[in-house]
C-alpha cells in the first residue's frame, strides 16, 4: 500500500537519530569556552561497548562521556556533549530539549511500525483464512460427540492424573473380606486366634470356606499406563479451540489499524496498535500450540498407548488426523509480526 506523508513525516522518518564515531563527524567544534548555549540535538551516541584501549570521547567542555547528544550550539558550531553532564553544562533547560529531541524519536520509531504494519497487514489478513483451523475443530467436535462414555473416562482420567493413562484393573479385595466375615462371625476368628497347632490349622481351614461362601468384595487397582501426549487437546473447551482463537485474532488484527493518515494519529493510537497486534499473536501462538498437541496426541506410538489403555477399561477410542495436517508456515504473517516487533535497540536507552 502507497503511503503519502506530509513533508514533516518524510523529514521525520529520513532522521537519523542515533550515530556511531561521533567524533568522526565532519564540522565538529573539539571544544568551546562556558556559557555557551544549546539550540537543538541533532544525534545521540552509546560508544560505552566500544575497545576499552579506545581513548575515551571527550565532550566539548573536555569531560570524558562514553554516551552523550551531538548538540548544535546557538552559533551554529556542532558540540560533544555527555548525557550525564548535559544538563550542568547547557543549563537545565537543557532538559527541555532532551525531552523533545526524544519524542521525536519515539514518534519516528511508532510511524515507522504503523507503515510496516501497514505494508504487510493485508497479506497477513489474507494468510489467516488459510491457516487449517476447521480440522482441528472437526477432529475435536468428533471426539467430543462421538465418544461419549469413553471420551468422559479419558478426559476425568487425565484431568486427575494430569496426563497420565491410569486403567483400573478389579481384584478380589481379601483385607476387606477378611474383615467383613470377621464382623458376621467374630466366635470363629477369636477360637483360631486362642487355639494351636492341629486345632489351628483345623480353624483356619474353616474360615477359608466361610469367606469364599460369602459375597467376594473387589477393590480397583489403578495401573499406570504411561504418559498421554498432548493431552490438553482432549480437555480443551468449546470456547478456545484454534478456529474460535484465529477468528478473535483477525478481529483484532482487522481494527488494528484505523485507516486514518498515520499524521493523525497519537500516542493513544499507537499503543492501541501495539496491544491489539501482542493480543491477536498471542492467540495466533495459543492456536498453534494447540494443533502442535494433537499432533502430539494423534502420533503412532501415543495412539498405541492410548488404544492399550482403551482395551484395559473396555471401550473404544480412535482419533484420526487427516494424513500431512499441520500448521502451515506463515511467511505474510511472519513479516507482520516482525513489522510489529520491529527493534526497538535504535532507541535510546533510558
Ligand atoms: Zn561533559
Amino acid at each position: 500500500m502507497r503511503q503519502f506523508l506530509s513533508e514533516r513525516y518524510q523529514q521525520l522518518l529520513a532522521r537519523q537519530f542515533r550515530i556511531r564515531f561521533p567524533d568522526q563527524l565532519s564540522g565538529l567544534t573539539p571544544s568551546v569556552e562556558k556559557g555557551v548555549k544549546a539550540q537543538r540535538i541533532v544525534h545521540w551516541y552509546d560508544e560505552r561497548a566500544r575497545a576499552q584501549d579506545k581513548k575515551p570521547l571527550k565532550c566539548c567542555f573536555g569531560h570524558p562521556h562514553g554516551r552523550g547528544f551531538v548538540v548544535e550550539i546557538e552559533d551554529g558550531r556542532l558540540v560533544l556533549v555527555g548525557r550525564d553532564c548535559a544538563k550542568k553544562d547547557f543549563g537545565f533547560e537543557f532538559d527541555e530539549i532532551v525531552k523533545g529531541f526524544e519524542a521525536e524519536e519515539d514518534l519516528q520509531f511508532q510511524v515507522r511500525r504503523l507503515l510496516a504494519v501497514r505494508e504487510t497487514l493485508p497479506a497477513a489478513l489474507a494468510e489467516l483464512r488459510t491457516l487449517p483451523v476447521a480440522t482441528y475443530d472437526d477432529v475435536w467436535r468428533s471426539f467430543t460427540t462421538g465418544y461419549g462414555k469413553a471420551g468422559r473416562l479419558l478426559a476425568k482420567g487425565l484431568r486427575s492424573s494430569q496426563g497420565r493413562l491410569i486403567a483400573y484393573r478389579r481384584e478380589r479385595n481379601e483385607a476387606a473380606e477378611e474383615a467383613s466375615a470377621r464382623r458376621a462371625n467374630k466366635r470363629l476368628f477369636e477360637a483360631w486366634e486362642s487355639a494351636d497347632g492341629a486345632e489351628q490349622r483345623k480353624l483356619a481351614a474353616e474360615i477359608r470356606r466361610f469367606i469364599d461362601s460369602r459375597e467376594p468384595i473387589y477393590k480397583e487397582v489403578p495401573i499406570d499406563m504411561g504418559p498421554c501426549d498432548g493431552w490438553r487437546f482432549i480437555l480443551q473447551s468449546e470456547r478456545s479451540t484454534p478456529a474460535r482463537l484465529v477468528e478473535e485474532a483477525t478481529a483484532l488484527l482487522t481494527h488494528a489499524d484505523d485507516g486514518r493518515p498515520v499524521e493523525q494519529w497519537g500516542k493513544s493510537d499507537f499503543a492501541r496498535l501495539r496491544r491489539n497486534m501482542d493480543e491477536a499473536f498471542q492467540k495466533l501462538d495459543a492456536a498453534a500450540d494447540l494443533v502442535a498437541d494433537l499432533l502430539r496426541l494423534t502420533s503412532p506410538t501415543n495412539m498405541e498407548r492410548i488404544a492399550d489403555w482403551a482395551m484395559q477399561a473396555g471401550v473404544d477410542i480412535r482419533l484420526d488426523v487427516p494424513h500431512g495436517y499441520r500448521w502451515p508456515v506463515t511467511p505474510a504473517l511472519n513479516s507482520l509480526r516482525a513489522a510489529q516487533t520491529i527493534e526497538e535497540d535504535a532507541k535510546q536507552a533510558a
